[in-house]
């Protein structure tokens, strides 16, 4: 599946000089399974600060650790991220001139 993020640099609004990026899906993203998809929506399996999907790894007691997943959980199909700018570059524009 292609995740497709939107990369934003954010102020951070405790400290004057530091910036630090915050990563949104894009509803474009195509979805490998329904599965997956309906996952997602239940629960947020995106993480902002990584660009990354990810699922809770272990539970403790002070909260939960998450995992940086590059595959799917459900289907096994690699999860391609990609920066929507970025993704500009490659996909051609299908122009029809005649
Ligand atoms: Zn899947």
């Amino acid at each position: 599946m292609k995740a497709i993020y939107k990369k934003e640099t954010v102020k951070d609004p405790e400290s004057e000089n530091n910036t630090y990026f915050n990563f949104t899906l894009k509803r474009d993203s195509e979805f490998c399974c329904e599965k997956f998809k309906n996952f997602c929506k239940k629960f947020t399996a995106w993480s902002y600060d990584q660009g990354k999907f990810s699922i809770v790894d272990q539970i403790t007691y002070e909260g939960h650790s998450t995992q940086s997943i590059d595959f799917c959980p459900f289907c096994g199909e690699k999860i391609e991220y990609e920066d929507e700018n970025g993704s500009q570059k490659i996909r051609k524009k299908k122009v029809k001139t005649f």
